[in-house]
C-alpha cells in the first residue's frame, strides 16, 4: 500500500506526503524554549537617547508579576547593544531581547550583572541561548553564586515562579569579571563599571554611561520599597560608602535596581541612605543602651517606612540583622 514503487512513481511521493501529514503531529512542532509571559512589557526611555529600561514591579516575586520585580536595561551604541541585569526569569531574559530588536539588529556584546540575586540574572540564559553576549560581574559575586543560599533561592522560585523558573533554569556564570573597575568602549559611548560592595551583596556593581551621564546603580540604590538588609552578606556601612558614590558620580539620570529611573538624583539617593542611617543609628543606640532587640524594635517609631511595600516582609528582620551586626562590633571593638 504504502510501498515506494518507481514505476508508480506519483503515488509513491503522495503515500508519501500523506505519511509525514500523519507523522508530522507526532513530532510535535518544537515548543518556544522559555514559556511565554503574559505581564505587560516594554522597553522604557529614560530621556536620553539609546538608554532604555525595564521597570519591576514592586513587591516580592510571585505568580501575579510572574518575578518581573527588578529593573534591568540596555544601552545601543553603533557596535552594538550594552545590557544591564537580565531580571529574574529565562522569559523575561528573552522578552528583553525582543525588545532591544525593537529598536536595533546589532548584537548584544556584553551584559554586565549588578550582583547574583536570583531577580537580577535567571535571564542571563535567554540571553546565552539566543546571543554571543559577554557576561561580566565583579569578582565577588563567587561568593554568592557558590553559597548554599543561591542554590535554595533557585529551589524556592521553581516553586514561587512555575512555569516560568523551571527545573531547566540555571544560574549562568559570568564570563568576565573585574575587582576594582572595568571600563568598556563600544562606538560611540564609553561603559565605566564599578565595584561597589560589598554592600547590598558581594560584588555589588554599578555603570556610568557616558555621554548621556546615566548611571545604574543595581540594587544599591532601591526605590519606593523597603530595601532587603537581612542577609549575612549585607555590609551596611559599606553600602551607605557606595551611595556616596553615587552622589560623586553626579549622574543625570539614576536607573536604581528596583524602582522608577529618576532626574532628581539626590532624592533617590537619599530614600535608601536614609533607611539605613535610621535603621543603624536605632539598633546603634539599642546596643550601646543594652536594650533587647524586642523591646528596641517596638519603642522604634517607623512610621516613615510603615506605608512602604516590602515593609512587612522585611523591616524586622532588617533590623534584627543590624542589631546583631551592630552587637558582634560593640563586642569584637577594642
Ligand atoms: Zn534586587
Amino acid at each position: 500500500m504504502m510501498k515506494l514503487d518507481p514505476s508508480n512513481g506519483v503515488f509513491s511521493i503522495s503515500a508519501l506526503i500523506a505519511l509525514l501529514m500523519i507523522e508530522l503531529p507526532v513530532m510535535a512542532a518544537p515548543e518556544s524554549q522559555f514559556p511565554d509571559i503574559s505581564i505587560p512589557f516594554g522597553a522604557e526611555s529614560v530621556g536620553i537617547d539609546n538608554v532604555y529600561y525595564f521597570h519591576g514591579q514592586s513587591g516580592v516575586p510571585d505568580q501575579q508579576n510572574e518575578g518581573y520585580t527588578s529593573n534591568a536595561g540596555f544601552v545601543v551604541t553603533n557596535k552594538g547593544v550594552v545590557v544591564f541585569d537580565a531580571l529574574g526569569t529565562p522569559s523575561l531574559g528573552a522578552a528583553m531581547l525582543k525588545e532591544i530588536r525593537k529598536q536595533t539588529h546589532l548584537p548584544v556584546t556584553h551584559i554586565i550583572v549588578s550582583h547574583y540575586h536570583a531577580d537580577h540574572v535567571y535571564g542571563l540564559q535567554a540571553f546565552k541561548a539566543m546571543t554571543d553576549a559577554e557576561v561580566i560581574a565583579q569578582k565577588n559575586t563567587s561568593v554568592y553564586i557558590s553559597s548554599p543560599d543561591a542554590e535554595e533561592r533557585l529551589k524556592q522560585r521553581q516553586n514561587a515562579l512555575a512555569p516560568w523558573v523551571n527545573e531547566t533554569t540555571r544560574v549562568v556564570l559570568p564570563d568576565l569579571t573585574f575587582k576594582d573597575e572595568l571600563f568598556l568602549n563600544s562606538g560611540n559611548y564609553q561603559f565605566k563599571i564599578y565595584n561597589a560592595g560589598p554592600a547590598h551583596a558581594p560584588g555589588d556593581s554599578m555603570m556610568m554611561v557616558e555621554p548621556g551621564g546615566v548611571l545604574f546603580s543595581g540594587d544599591i540604590i532601591q526605590q519606593g520599597r523597603v530595601p532587603f538588609l537581612n542577609s549575612a552578606q549585607v555590609d551596611t556601612a559599606n553600602w551607605m560608602k557606595a551611595i556616596e558614590k553615587v552622589k560623586a558620580l553626579n549622574p543625570v539620570v539614576l536607573i536604581p535596581g528596583h524602582g522608577k529611573a529618576s532626574t532628581n538624583v539626590m532624592e533617590a539617593l537619599n530614600f535608601t541612605y536614609g533607611y539605613l542611617n535610621f535603621v543603624r543609628e536605632k539598633m546603634k543606640n539599642a546596643v550601646d543602651n543594652w536594650t533587647p532587640f524586642e523591646e528596641a524594635y517596638q519603642s522604634t517609631d517607623w512610621s516613615r517606612y510603615e506605608g512602604l511595600p516590602a515593609f512587612d516582609a522585611s523591616n524586622k528582620a532588617n533590623a534584627y540583622r543590624v542589631y546583631l551586626d551592630m552587637e558582634q562590633q560593640a563586642l569584637g571593638s577594642e
